[in-house]
């Protein structure tokens, strides 16, 4: 199955009912594409999230850098509870919109700036997520350096409201105080999720802030491929992720 040893962390937990998942979408539940927009996902990851957010009476919600309107998009007609911009927007297992931050005009000109920043180096791809900013490096490694310096530039001139986050060949300026575990920890007070043991499965340094709270709440926190992690448990790619929440579900759907 893919499943890999490393020191400090083991392979995956053995399967139980009673979980809540928490699922990061990019190099996690899907492969990474050159492009955030070039990634599709194919018709078996749509009914294996839909039949897993069926089975766990809907104790399931995708924890992603993206924003909510994008995730919908990407895995339309579906509509899963979320959070989206590393926890900024939320979206419960009710339907409730949760909004934790507004963009000011100051963030908008830095927004801006790193806009232009990309514009004027080709490979580089800006994507304006509303409450918060990405640039992606993917299609141009070389300029890693300069990304990260345009975009701590533009954080440094907005202050201590906001902060860069580091990921697989992207950086980001989004505002502080919201993470992915912070996201996980609301999810957890809601009544579809309370009382169950929340799993969380990510691939990248954001990931962490998620898998620090589930290992504080008695959960499994899992890393995909191979990095430090916090995560007590580990295994190999998206491919194996998808086939092992394929196990769970063949195990307790009907359950
Ligand atoms: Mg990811």
């Amino acid at each position: 199955m893919g499943v890999q040893e490393e020191a400090g962390a083991g392979a995956l937990p053995a399967l139980a009912p009673g979980w809540a998942f928490f699922l990061d979408v990019d190099g996690t539940i899907l492969e990474y594409a050159a492009r955030p927009d070039a990634v599709r996902p194919d018709a078996s990851v749509f009914h294996l999230l839909s039949a897993l957010h069926r089975a766990v009476r809907g104790a399931l919600a995708l924890i992603s850098g993206r924003p909510v309107s994008g995730l919908d998009a990407l895995f339309a007609p579906l509509r899963l509870p979320v959070a989206g911009q590393h926890g900024i927007e939320r979206r419960d297992a009710r339907g409730g919109v949760h909004l934790h931050a507004f963009p000011d005009e100051a963030y908008r000109r830095a927004a801006m700036r790193i806009g232009s920043f990309a514009a004027l180096h080709a490979g580089l791809v800006f994507e304006d997520k509303g409450y918060s900013a990405a640039l992606h490096y993917r299609l141009a490694p070389q300029l890693a350096d300069a990304a990260r310096g345009a975009v701590h530039n533009a954080a440094s001139e907005l202050g201590p409201g906001f902060e860069v986050q580091d990921g697989k060949m992207v950086v980001e300026l989004k505002p502080s105080g919201r993470d992915k575990g912070s996201a996980i920890e609301e999810f957890m007070r809601e009544a579809e999720f309370a009382g169950r043991i929340p799993v969380f499965i990510g691939d990248d340094l954001t990931d962490e802030f998620g898998f620090g709270v589930v290992n504080r709440l008695g959960g499994h926190s899992v890393k995909v491929g191979a990095g430090a992690s916090a995560a007590r448990w580990r295994v190999a790619d998206a491919a194996a992720v998808r086939a092992w929440l394929g196990e769970w579900l063949a195990r307790y759907a009907a359950s």
